[in-house]
């Protein structure tokens, strides 16, 4: 049996935005799985398998990247890039989720090449995580001529996802509205790249095409880059049960018009992060940090609300057992402190004014994946692995 106690820790954050921070000093995961948490004087903290001190920092759920673009490994061809999900991890992140690995150089657009492509791929992260990380992959780009049984099949082969909806050669609502409710049929879920085209060759998605074709998450609602007009945005808000999708790799005022929206409309739980890396824009290491830190500083989010956009409100939409801190979830964790000279009187109140975080440890599974960060500012205080 594998026992995790990390004693003295200063605040939990749940990652649930009806509570977002819960009373205790002390979380205990067995074989990987949170157990129990609360007061230390209350737990039963014997028989430890590794012990952290976390000398009083945050503990919350691991971040979710709700929207990456990997490729294979630990590599991107798409900035020719090394290493760019392990420097995520340092960014606090456990959980990747694909949107497509639409970088791969040669990807097959024909139907039988492009369902070969998607369950390879989600083999190979299945079978190899980079640093720890877990990466859902496997997210297929749908083309004109798929049938029901290619859903069907691929749903029987473990792929769970579609990529962006938009990227490949179906570009009306109808066909796409048809292909994604074949793939919810079989239990896939799907996203679709909203706003202007992100590469030559990709096309404008607007409101009306995102609401005929209804995916279960409005993928980048704040553009990848370009963003739909602001009443296109708001007329998705007001209209759709499905995630809102804010990126790094989008229009930060797009952005923090969604939370607004979202906000007065009494709909933050829809409110979910990504980064769209590797992008055009690079990669984003410190992307979900940053938007949690820029969305509570001008959306007016208290920082342990934000927090919930980066890890529960995804593990939520999306059907993920991690990213909440709920018995029986994966022990994924970032522990993280208010960085060093960062103003505010507490980690959260210097993020809600725009400053990020520090990282010192990330936990996945139960197994300490990263300690101090290579990447955020240095954090006033660390954890320590003591036993
Ligand atoms: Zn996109």
């Amino acid at each position: 049996m594998e026992k995790l106690v990390i004693r003295n820790i200063g605040q939990i954050l749940s990652g649930k935005l009806e509570e977002p921070v819960f009373d205790g000093d002390c979380m205990i995961a067995i074989d990987g799985k949170i157990n129990d948490w609360g007061h230390e004087k209350n737990l039963d903290c014997d028989a430890a398998t590794t012990v952290v001190d976390a000398n009083g920092v945050t503990l919350a759920p691991g971040l979710i990247d709700s929207h990456v673009h990997p490729v294979v490994g630990d590599y991107t061809p798409r900035q020719q890039q090394l290493h760019w999900i392990d420097s995520t991890l340092h960014g606090g992140v456990t959980t990747l989720i694909s949107a497509g690995e639409v970088h791969m150089p040669g990807r097959p657009k024909d139907v039988v090449g492009l369902k070969a492509m998607a369950i390879a791929s989600q083999r190979w992260y299945e079978n190899f995580r980079p640093s720890g990380m877990k990466v859902h992959a496997g997210a297929p780009v749908i083309e004109h001529g798929m049938v029901e049984q290619d859903f069907k099949e691929m749903a029987d082969a473990g792929v769970k996802l579609l990529g962006e909806v938009g990227l490949g050669t179906v570009k009306d609502g109808k066909t796409a509205q048809q292909m994604v409710s074949w793939a919810r049929k079989y239990g896939m879920q799907s996203t679709i790249h909203t706003g202007g085209p992100s590469i030559p060759g990709s096309g404008l998605i607007d409101a009306d095409m995102v609401m005929e074709t209804g995916t279960d998450v409005i993928g980048h609602i704040n553009g990848g880059h370009s963003a739909l007009p602001d009443d296109q945005i708001i007329c998705l808000c007001e209209s759709c049960k499905a995630a809102f999708e804010i990126v790094h790799n989008g229009n930060e005022r797009a952005a923090v018009l969604t939370v607004n929206t979202a906000r007065e409309l009494g709909k933050l739980d829809q409110v979910i992060l990504g980064t769209d890396g590797p992008a055009g824009s690079g990669v984003q290491p410190l992307g979900i940090l940053r938007m949690i830190a820029m969305l509570s500083a001008f959306g007016n989010v208290p920082a342990a609300e934000a927090f919930c956009f980066g890890n529960g409100n995804t593990a939520r939409q999306r059907k993920l057992d991690t990213g909440l801190i709920e018995k029986g979830y994966c022990a994924d964790f970032v522990l993280l402190d208010q960085a060093q000279h960062a103003p505010g009187k507490s980690m959260l109140e210097s993020v809600q004014l725009g400053n990020l975080p520090g990282v010192g440890m990330t936990i996945i599974d139960g197994v300490i994946r990263s300690e101090r960060s290579r990447n955020t500012p240095p954090a006033h205080r660390l954890p320590e692995h003591i036993a």
